[in-house]
């Protein structure tokens, strides 16, 4: 240690400050973990936890040929290059490489690949105890490497010295570091800021987030004095939604009708939420989910959600929203449309009768065929929509699963000023980033693996500089 208390002080102990932690502490400094919470874990610690990594070890042991390359490739398609191009060939280049990390660690991955979105071979890993698992190994290696913790601390200034940054303070409290990483998570529970950074989800009016409480942007505030440059507006992560409740389902069940405002179909119904999410903004952030009785009731009875996805080591369990227990609260509450007849439907949803009617014929006689020729859905989804009563349910794009606006870094990890040039002595990592996430999320294990990835780099580049 030189003349500051710490080489590397980390904001946050979620995936990403916990990553960049251990590997700064890996790579010879002395490490403190500032955390706001009387917990360790932020969002991390309330993940599934599924990591995105091209060319590992698990994939080759399952047969799976990809690359980094591969990867580099779907990410950049699917975000139309809207993402900062260097910093997300950083992370697809070291994902595979950050999975294996934590696998060398000690985390355990079950010995299944799952698709995250709609990449050519599944490469998303999936850890045996989610993300919660993840956190406690880093956790526990952070504190065997002599990595501190404080707890219970709400850093809300940088200490700057010389123009550069060399610690953190909690009021007139300030610890120095030859370098700060700051890995504060996103905004996702401060009203204020989703409305202002992140308006196409509060503007749905159903708007909720299901990540940690201390996600509060803090960062967005305490990094104005080095004039950190914020980018990625407006983006993040949002799935669909019934306002029945707060109750996270990520997926609809694949049986499910979608129709637009003009009562047509525009999608297949078990398409991965990061394109989901993109499909309900080209419909004006609003669909109606079309049922029978029948199906509600089959679906009731079979006690197990209908979705395409399984993630393994999942609990099958009933859908918390698509069942009839909670059908007949919601019908109570308004929530529900009930009609006797699709004309009478079509009405209270307030679709053109004709397209309605037009819709579910279409509906019923793929059902028939059992074939999806116009959307390619599983067939085993085909559902005929024919036993009233029947039922119309408003969704919206209104759950928020994470925030993607933030700190604009550079494929170090270091935080950009509102010119562009790095601010010495501050790195930035994980959710509180902006510009890695792009338009479009990659699929599940977008996230979690840009944290364990870019947090790494991080710690490694804040440890180069502070040592
Ligand atoms: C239910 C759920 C499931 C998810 N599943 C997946 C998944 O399977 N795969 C995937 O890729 N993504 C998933 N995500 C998203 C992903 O888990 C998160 O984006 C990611 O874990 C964020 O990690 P992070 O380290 O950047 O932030 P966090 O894990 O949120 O950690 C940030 C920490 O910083 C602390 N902090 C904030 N401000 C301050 C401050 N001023 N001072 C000190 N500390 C501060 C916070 O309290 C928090 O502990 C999921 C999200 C949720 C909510």
């Amino acid at each position: 240690m030189g003349a500051w208390d710490f080489d590397v002080i980390v904001v946050g102990s979620g995936a990403a400050g916990l990553s960049a932690a251990l590997a700064a502490a890996e790579d010879g400094a002395s490490v403190l973990v500032a955390e706001s919470q009387g917990i360790i874990g932020g969002s991390s610690r309330l993940s599934g936890g599924l990591m995105m990594g091209a060319g590992t070890r698990y994939q080759k042991a399952l047969g799976i040929e990809d690359s980094p390359e591969a990867l580099f490739h779907d990410y950049m398609t699917l975000n139309q290059w809207k993402v900062e191009s260097a910093v997300v060939e950083r992370l697809t280049q070291r994902a595979g490489a950050a999975v294996e990390w934590l696998g060398d660690h000690g985390v355990e991955f079950y010995d299944q690949m799952v698709y995250g979105g709609d990449e050519t071979v599944p490469r998303v890993h999936c850890p045996i105890g989610r993300g919660q698992a993840v956190v406690d190994v880093l956790y526990a290696r952070c504190r065997e490497a002599g990595v501190e913790f404080a707890l219970g601390q709400r850093i809300d200034r940088l200490v700057i010295v010389d123009g550069a940054v060399h610690g953190v303070a909690v009021g007139d409290d300030e610890i120095t570091a030859g370098a700060v990483v700051v890995a504060s998570g996103g905004f996702g529970a401060n009203d204020e800021k989703r409305a202002e950074l992140f308006p196409s989800v509060f503007d749905t009016g159903w708007s909720y987030y299901i990540g940690a409480d201390g996600s509060q942007g803090d960062a967005l505030d305490f990094t104005k004095d080095v004039n950190a440059q914020v980018t990625g507006y407006d983006r993040g992560l949002r799935l669909l939604h019934t306002d029945f409740d707060t109750m996270y389902e990520a997926y609809i069940p694949g049986w499910l009708v979608l129709v637009n405002r003009e009562g047509r179909r525009f999608c297949n119904e078990t398409a991965p939420y990061g394109i989901m999410d993109g499909l309900l903004a080209e419909q004006g952030d609003v669909a109606f989910a079309i049922l029978d009785h029948r199906r509600l009731v089959e679906a009731t009875e079979l006690g197990v959600a209908r979705y395409k996805q399984s993630i393994p080591g999942s609990t099958k369990r009933q859908s918390p929203h698509w069942n009839l227990d909670v059908f007949e609260l919601m019908i109570k509450e308004g929530k529900v449309h009930v009609a006797h007849s699709l004309e009478e439907l079509a009405g209270k949803i307030a679709v053109p009768v004709e397209n309605l009617m037009a819709t579910v014929e279409r509906v019923n006689h793929l059902t028939e065929v059992g074939e999806d020729v116009d959307y390619l859905k599983d067939p085993k989804f085909l559902e005929p929509i024919a036993d009233g009563p029947f039922y119309g349910v408003e969704v919206r794009p209104a759950t928020c699963c994470f925030t993607a606006c933030g700190l604009r870094i550079d494929r170090d990890a270091n935080v950009l000023d509102s010119a562009g040039r790095a601010i010495p002595g501050l790195f930035a990592a994980g959710e509180v980033c902006g510009g890695v996430i792009g338009p479009r999320y990659v699929g599940s294990g977008n996230s979690y693996g840009n944290c364990v990835t870019m947090g790494r780099v991080a710690g490694q580049s804040a440890a180069a500089v502070a040592g």
